[in-house]
C-alpha cells in the first residue's frame, strides 16, 4: 500500500511563536492510524522488522476471546473442585483493566501508579474506601515483590482478572464462610481457603486452559476462527511494503506450529512463511532474549521437529522453533539497534528485548482505541474538569501570606472527585488503562520506559513512509506545561538577564572560543551514530561484562522504578 500522503497546510498568519495546536493537529494522520513515540526512532535505520503473533499480527475479537477463555478457566476448576455454582459467573467487559496488581496476602486488586503508590482498591466487587487501603497498606503504598504480587499486565490477564474479583465476593458471602481474622481468606468448618490459594488455583487453570493439549481453547479458536481473530486486510500491504524496501521480516511467537499455522493461514494464506525471512515458533520468550532453548526445524509435514539442533543459515520460508536470541543474532549478523520488535506483552517483548538486547521496540495496544473514544467523545467531561481547576484558582488568586480568612473550596473540591470519577468511569469499572483521575498508572510507566512506539495496531505501520523520522514530543515538567510561552516571567533576576546577553549568546560565545567544532551536543537521534564498530552499546556491554547477568545491563536512557519480577510471564 502506497503510504498516505497528507498535503502540508499553508502556515496561519501569527502574532507570537507560539505554536498553533490546529495548525500542528493538521500535520497528524488520524488518530485511529497513529504511532505514538515514546523515544525518537528512525525507521530507515532499521534493518530487520520482527513480529509477534498474538494479539499483534493476530489481533482478537473481544470480549468473545475472554469470555471463552474465562469460561473454560471456570470448567477447569470445578473440575479441580471448585462448587458447581461458580459456572453461574459471567465474564464482563466493563470490569477488568490490564496492569492491576493482585495482592495474594489479602486478596484486593490494587490500581498502583509507577512507584507502587495505590490508586485504587478492590476486595471482591466492591472498591476499598481510602480508610480500608490506609489500614492494610501503610502510606497507601505497596512493595512489588513476587511472593506477594502478581501484575496482571496481559491481554491474557483480563478473564481472570474478573474472576478472581467474583470468587473473592463468593466466598466473602458464602454463608459457609466466614474472613479469617488476619484477613487473608476465608474459612469454613474444616476447610481454609485463604486468598493465595485461590489465585495460585486460578492461574493454575489459566495456564491450563492455554496451555495444555487437552484444553478446548486452541482448537475451539482455529476451528471458529472468523470469531475470534480478526482478519486485517493491511497485512499483506505491510509486509510487502517492508521487503520492496529491503527490510528483513521476522516472526518470533511463542505460540507452537499446529496453531501458528492455523492462525497465519487465516490471515495471510497456506504461504505466509513467504511473507517473513525468518520464521520462529515455540520461542518462549522471554527466555529466548536469555538462554533460550534447543533450536530446531520444524517438520511442516507432520508438524513435528527434525531430528538434531539446527546449526546452519536461516532460509526463508523454513519454519524453526525455539533458538535463543544469541543464536539469531550470530546468523542474521543483527546489532540489537537495526531490530525493530513489535509485541503485545510488556514484559516478554517489549521489556526483556531492550534491556537485555537493545532492541528498538514498538508496543501493540489494542485497548488504545477505546482510550482514545473516550479522549475525544468525551471533551465536554474534560472541560468541566479545567473550568473546575480554574475555579480553584480563582478562589485563590488574590490570596497571599497575608491572608487569614479561609475560603471555602471544599465544595470544589468534591466536584473535582465527583467529575474526575465520572471521567473514570466512561473506561470502565475500574478506569483507564493509562491513569486514574490525574495520576498515571504503573502500566503507562512501563510503557513510557520500555516502548520506543506504541500504537492500537502494528498495522498502523502502513500509514507511515518507510523513511519516517518518529520524533517523541517533548516532556514537559509542570513549570513548563502550567507557564504559557506567551506569559512574561518577571523577577530581579530575569531582568538582569535580559539587560546582558542572554545566556544563549553567551554559551555560543564560549564554544567559539573553548571547542574545536560546535557539533558537540549529542542529539538522540545523533547518539546511535556513535557506535560505528558494528557492535550496539548493550551487546559491546554484553562482552565486556563477566558475570553476564541479565539484570546488570539497562540500555541507556532506560529508568527502572519498579521491575516486574521474572515469574510474571505467560505463556503464549
Ligand atoms: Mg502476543
Amino acid at each position: 500500500m502506497a503510504p498516505q500522503t497528507e498535503s502540508p497546510v499553508p502556515p496561519k498568519e501569527s502574532n507570537n511563536n507560539v505554536h498553533d495546536h490546529d495548525e500542528i493537529s493538521h500535520h497528524k494522520r488520524e488518530s485511529e492510524h497513529r504511532v505514538f513515540v515514546n523515544r525518537s526512532l528512525r525507521l530507515e535505520k532499521i534493518k530487520f522488522f520482527g513480529f509477534d503473533m498474538d494479539y499483534t499480527l493476530a489481533a482478537y475479537k473481544s470480549p468473545e476471546l475472554e469470555k471463552l477463555g474465562f469460561d473454560l478457566t471456570v470448567g477447569r476448576l470445578v473440575s479441580q473442585g471448585y462448587p458447581e455454582e461458580i459456572r453461574t459467573f459471567e465474564y464482563d467487559p466493563i470490569f477488568p483493566v490490564r496492569g492491576l496488581w493482585f495482592d495474594y496476602q489479602f486478596g484486593n486488586l490494587l490500581k498502583v501508579d509507577g512507584f507502587g503508590n495505590i490508586l485504587v482498591g478492590m476486595h471482591g466487587l466492591k472498591f476499598m474506601k481510602p480508610s480500608e487501603i490506609e489500614e492494610l497498606y501503610p502510606n497507601k503504598f505497596v512493595q512489588l515483590c513476587a511472593s506477594r504480587i502478581y501484575v496482571l499486565n496481559t491481554l491474557f490477564n483480563l478473564p481472570e482478572t474478573h474472576l478472581i474479583a467474583q470468587l473473592v465476593q463468593y466466598f466473602d458471602t458464602h454463608d459457609q464462610f466466614k474472613l479469617l481474622p488476619d484477613k487473608t481468606g476465608v474459612r469454613g468448618g474444616d476447610i481454609l481457603i485463604s486468598y493465595k490459594s485461590m489465585f495460585k488455583d486460578v492461574r493454575n487453570a489459566v495456564d491450563w486452559v492455554h496451555m495444555d493439549s487437552e484444553s478446548k481453547m486452541k482448537p475451539s479458536i482455529l476451528a471458529n476462527i472468523e470469531k475470534f481473530v480478526i482478519k486485517d486486510e493491511r497485512i499483506v500491504p505491510l509486509l510487502r511494503m517492508l521487503r520492496t524496501n529491503n527490510r528483513k521480516t521476522f516472526l518470533l511467537t511463542n505460540s507452537d506450529y499446529t496453531y501458528t499455522e492455523g492462525v497465519m493461514s487465516y490471515l495471510i494464506g497456506k504461504d505466509w512463511a513467504n511473507y517473513f525471512d525468518i520464521s520462529i515458533v515455540d520461542a518462549c520468550k522471554p527466555k529466548w532474549f536469555a538462554e533460550g532453548t534447543t533450536f530446531r526445524e520444524v517438520n511442516v509435514e507432520t508438524g513435528s521437529f527434525k531430528l538434531g539442533i539446527h546449526a546452519g543459515p536461516l532460509r526463508p520460508g523454513v519454519i524453526y522453533s525455539g533458538g535463543s536470541c544469541d543464536a539469531f543474532r550470530q546468523m542474521v549478523k543483527a546489532r540489537g539497534k537495526d531490530v525493530l520488535y513489535i509485541g503485545d506483552h510488556i514484559f516478554g517483548d517489549v521489556l526483556r528485548s531492550k534491556k537485555t538486547r537493545g532492541w528498538r521496540t514498538f508496543l501493540i495496544v489494542p485497548e488504545l482505541d477505546h482510550e482514545l473514544t473516550v479522549w475525544t467523545d468525551r471533551k465536554p467531561l474534560f472541560e468541566q474538569l479545567a473550568v473546575l481547576d480554574n475555579t480553584l484558582a480563582e478562589v485563590y488568586k488574590n490570596l497571599d501570606g497575608t491572608s487569614v480568612e479561609r475560603p471555602h473550596i471544599e465544595s470544589v473540591i468534591q466536584a473535582i472527585r465527583q467529575k474526575s470519577h465520572e471521567m473514570d468511569q466512561e473506561y470502565g469499572v475500574l478506569g483507564s488503562l493509562f491513569r486514574a483521575g490525574s495520576r498515571t498508572t504503573f502500566f503507562a510507566s512501563q510503557v513510557e520506559r520500555y516502548a520506543d512506539l506504541y500504537a492500537s495496531s502494528c498495522y498502523n505501520l502502513v500509514h507511515y513512509p518507510s523513511f519516517y523520522f518518529f520524533r517523541a514530543p517533548m516532556l514537559l515538567m509542570p513549570h513548563e506545561s502550567t507557564v504559557d510561552h506567551a506569559s512574561i516571567h518577571k523577577s530581579a533576576r530575569a531582568d538582569q538577564l535580559r539587560r546582558q546577553d542572554s545566556v544563549g549568546q553567551q554559551v555560543r560565545g564560549w564554544t567559539k572560543k573553548n571547542l574545536q567544532t560546535e557539533n558537540t551536543f549529542c542529539h538522540e537521534e545523533e547518539e546511535e551514530d556513535q557506535n560505528s564498530d558494528g557492535k550496539d552499546d548493550v551487546d559491546s556491554a554484553r562482552e565486556k561484562s563477566s558475570s553476564d547477568g541479565e539484570g546488570d545491563l539497562i540500555s541507556p536512557g532506560s529508568t527502572d522504578v519498579v521491575v516486574v519480577p521474572s515469574e510474571h510471564i505467560d505463556q503464549e
